[in-house]
């Protein structure tokens, strides 16, 4: 089993990155509002995610750490309309097997906390009685210390560092509901306060900046249940640089071939061949249309009705794009 989990640690956990998404996404599926990430040394030296969520009851902890042990599936059936963002089973064991793992947690019901702790290799899992307010709190400490080819290709403190700060934009983009701090060897460098529907634009700008939502215009579309809102523009014509690009499927990141197709082809003719288009898109429907276990590490997508998803996409952007230029 050790050797499994090492194994599959190659496929989720490249980088201290890799290691926050999947953390943050178990707190967002455990119905967090408000999640704390803390860094030290660009995370190679430790990572801490505190969030409020439902917890892990104590009779769970050991199991969690254990490979395939997700609560999200119950059976194989389950696959085909998943709705909560992890759901394989792997990450806290694969993480667990690369470094010095503590998971600390109490649910509604429980009047202590406890915590399990795992080194690497050794998954001699101890339970300790321990202090936590309803939640979860999961501290990863000396990442890849056991696998030293991983270790030496970890980059530079701010390299990672920035791969962080881009996960957790991207997932404070699709969760406004949720509040967000990073902070950095002891210094807080995001705060992101939770919004409400109507506001999402705040959140949009505090991500993106407010130069973004002013220069872009709003994207609405729908047919036949699948939906797509956003925002999005080609005003930065001398932008060659495609990093303010963001599309989320059911509030999972994708970055899609079809999704980026069609919105380049609603702004021919506008931007050359070297312009990228800058957007936030969120494309919503029915889980059953669309394949998300394709990877491993979940960043791709397949869309059953492929057509008619780039088509929407197509029609609402330039539709926006006409209502704006009248
Ligand atoms: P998966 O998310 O694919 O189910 P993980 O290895 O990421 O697998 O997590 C294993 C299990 O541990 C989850 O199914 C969930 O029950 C529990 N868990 C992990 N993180 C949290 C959290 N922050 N709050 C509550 N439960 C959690
Ligand atoms: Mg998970």
């Amino acid at each position: 089993a050790i050797l499994a989990n090492q194994i599959a640690a190659g496929e989720v956990v490249e980088r201290p990155a890799s290691v926050i998404k999947e953390l943050v996404e178990n707190s967002i599926d455990a119905g967090a509002t408000d999640i704390l990430i803390e860094l030290d040394k660009g995370g190679h030296k430790r990572m801490l995610i505190r969030d409020n969520g439902k917890g892990i009851p104590k009779e769970e902890l050991s199991l969690a750490l254990s490979r395939h042990a997700t609560s999200k599936i119950q059976d194989i059936d389950d696959l085909e309309s998943i709705t909560s963002l992890g759901f394989r089973g792997e990450a806290l064991a694969s993480i667990s097997s690369v470094s010095r793992l503590t998971l600390t947690s109490k649910t509604a019901d429980q009047t202590e906390a406890w915590q399990a702790h795992s080194e690497g290799r050794d998954m001699q899992i101890q339970l300790n009685p321990a202090a936590h307010p309803k939640g979860c709190s999961v501290e990863v400490l000396d990442l890849f210390f056991n696998t030293p080819a991983r270790r030496k290709f970890l980059k530079a403190e701010k390299t990672e560092f920035q791969h962080i700060e881009e996960i957790i934009k991207r997932i404070a983009l699709s969760h406004y509901e949720v509040a967000f701090t990073l902070k950095h060897n002891g210094r807080v460098v995001h705060r992101f306060p939770a919004v409400v529907e109507e506001l999402k634009h705040k959140r949009i700008a505090n991500v993106c900046g407010q130069g973004f939502v002013d220069t872009s215009i709003a994207i609405h579309g729908e047919f036949e249940g699948v939906v797509i809102t956003g925002w999005c523009n080609a005003v930065g014509q001398g932008r060659r640089t495609n990093d303010l690009q963001y599309s989320f499927v059911n509030g999972r990141m994708m970055k899609d071939k079809v999704i980026i197709h069609a919105i380049r082809q609603a702004f021919e003719g506008m931007i050359d061949s070297q312009t990228y288009p800058s957007f936030v898109l969120f494309i919503t429907m029915p889980p059953d249309e669309l394949d998300i276990n394709v990877h491993p590490a979940k960043h791709e997508v397949r869309f059953h009705k492929t057509r008619q998803v780039h088509d929407l996409i197509y029609k609402s952007i330039s539709d926006a794009l006409l209502l704006s230029a009248s």
